[in-house]
């Protein structure tokens, strides 16, 4: 369930949590236009600091863009939003999620005519899948469902009705008892999971799908990259066949909410020796430790309240 909060930015405003209400003809209801962002903040000794932020709203924008929506607030005006939102709701570490929608009004699917709005909600938030598995790795499946074809839902754009696809994924997961699926792309090669970008180990080398219209453009798997550019791992990114992820060393996904999560087995065939593989704790732990400020932030991925 959802931390409620006190307060949500609406259009320039704060408005009382309770108070963040739809009609339910809202353009965005009935057809799905809204784009929006997933961002944490986390509470370091400096501070509270938000994780990509310019990254995550620059994504919106362009999630926006190719949804032919123009948010009517500049970069600037959003980024003040998120801290100014965190602040009046005395947040330490938390979730952020601005949303921009197309509002009620215009009958017509496009929904062109209606207002735009945009909101930015806070909360507070921990671990999405759980702390021991932090460590232990997590069991997923290859699921049934494809991500959608970029001429279709584009993966690009971090739009509401690409997360249809994504629940069915996720439910399909834990009916069957996993944490978690990995999906293909409609070409049959490996994409990513319900909410997240996946990464291989192989024989010391570090694997990730392209960015191929089927997936999204993971601001924590550039982090993960980052990271391993730094640690002289060689990468390649390039598509990936589903049976390479049963030979992989190490496995592990990438997001926002789900931070660096091993994965442990796939398919009920163990990955590597069945647990966290060293790369992906070194990684996991590099990311750890810059997203909490214990070590210092030389990548540049933490902004602070100005
Ligand atoms: N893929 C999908 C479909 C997602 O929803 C997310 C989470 N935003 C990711 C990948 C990971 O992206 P990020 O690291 O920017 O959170």
């Amino acid at each position: 369930m959802i931390n409620e909060a006190k307060y949500i930015w609406h259009n320039g405003k704060l408005i009382p949590w309770g108070d963040a209400n739809l009609h339910l003809l809202t353009t965005a209801v009935q057809f799905g236009a809204s784009l929006f962002e997933g961002i944490r903040a986390y509470k370091t000794p400096k501070g509270i600091a938000i994780l990509h932020l310019d990254g995550h709203l620059k994504r919106l924008y362009n999630s926006c863009k190719i949804y032919r929506i123009e948010i009517p607030f500049d970069i600037a005006t959003l980024r003040a939003a998120c801290f100014e939102t965190i602040a009046v709701n005395e947040l330490g570490s938390c979730y952020i999620r601005p949303m921009v929608l197309r509002g009620y009004g215009a009958m017509g699917m496009d929904g062109v005519g209606s207002p735009i709005e945009t909101y930015i909600p806070t909360w507070e938030w921990g671990a999405y899948l759980g702390v021991e598995t932090m460590e232990t790795g997590i069991d997923v499946c290859t699921s049934s469902w494809n991500r959608p074809a970029s001429n279709t839902f584009p993966g690009i754009a971090k739009a509401a009705g690409n997360y249809n696809n994504a629940a069915l994924i996720k439910m399909e997961a834990q009916a069957l008892g996993f944490a978690e699926a990995i999906a293909l792309s409609p070409d049959g090669m490996v994409s990513e999971g319900s909410g997240q970008n996946l990464f291989a180990v192989i024989d010391g080398v570090l694997f990730t799908p392209p960015i191929n219209g089927s997936n999204l453009s993971g601001l924590t798997r550039r982090s993960a990259l980052d990271i391993a550019e730094e640690m002289g791992l060689e990468v390649r990114i390039e598509a990936m066949p589903r049976e390479l992820l049963y030979i992989a060393d190490e496995l592990f996904f990438t997001g926002t909410a789900t931070e660096v999560m091993p994965i442990r087995s796939l398919d009920r065939i163990d990955v590597g020796n069945g647990g966290r593989g060293p790369v992906t704790e070194k990684i996991q732990m590099s990311f750890q430790d810059i997203v909490n400020g214990v070590v210092a932030d030389r990548f540049g991925w933490l902004s602070y309240a100005e």
